[in-house]
């Protein structure tokens, strides 16, 4: 039951501020957002930040905006490239750039790089990282890519009730900590990269960055 943006959208911006799986896009020139009803949770949070009340659950849409259903859906039937997940190759560079980046820094981690269902493609352990490290970096790729944002963008919400059932339903993997970040390919998820092993959980992610710095300028 996804949300739906009509027609009667602005185009400020607000609602994709706080949609925690970033389903909320346009592109240069649209006349309005739209939501991706395949990634969208329903959690509403959209629908209550919008300033000018163009938001609706796509069960309770006025007639008068009963297109805009189709709308949002076609918007993403045209948008997100027909993209594969990040080859092994890819996944196996990223892996190596992001223990580059450890390296020099003085640390120990493990990176993972998965599909974007969470399906892992590579998971690379350094010497000297702990044992427990690769199936945290693991569960931190899987939740970024399940939900489509960087995992440090999860910490604050970790209590809310919607986000608490979303937990439970992916069986334990769910590991809202920094460290993780989605590869995307426009508007398109094709995976996501997790480490883990750093003191702090910022280095964690600096770790990650060096990791997607190879993905600029290539394809994925
Ligand atoms: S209902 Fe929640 S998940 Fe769906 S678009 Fe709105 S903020 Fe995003
Ligand atoms: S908050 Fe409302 S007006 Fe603003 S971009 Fe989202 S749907 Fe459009």
């Amino acid at each position: 039951m996804p949300y739906i943006i009509t027609s009667l959208c602005t185009n400020d911006g607000a609602c994709v501020e706080v949609c925690p799986v970033a389903c909320i896009h346009t592109t240069p020139g649209a006349p309005q957002f739209y939501i991706d009803p395949e990634v969208c949770i329903d959690c509403e949070q959209c629908e209550i930040v919008c300033p000018v009340d163009a938001i609706f659950k796509d069960i309770d849409i006025p007639a008068e905006h009963g297109a805009s259903i189709e709308v949002n859906a076609a918007f993403f039937r045209k948008n997100k490239a027909a993209v594969g997940p990040v080859s092994f190759d890819k996944a196996w560079e990223m892996i190596s750039a992001a223990h580059d980046y450890a390296q020099i820094m003085g640390m120990a981690v493990t990176a993972a790089v998965v599909d974007e269902a969470g399906g892992p493609i590579a998971v690379g352990r350094m010497n000297g990282a702990e044992a427990r490290t690769a199936e945290l970096a693991f569960n931190k790729a899987y939740t970024a890519a399940a939900f489509h944002v960087p995992t440090a963008e999860l910490v604050p919400q970790a209590r809310q009730p919607w986000l608490r059932s979303l937990a439970i339903s992916h069986r334990g993997r769910f590991l809202p900590a920094g460290g993780a970040i989605p590869i995307l390919d426009g508007v398109t998820i094709v995976g996501a990269i997790g480490v883990s092993g750093a003191s702090r959980p910022e280095q964690d992610i600096l770790c990650c960055r060096a990791a997607l710095a190879i993905l600029e300028g290539h394809g994925h």
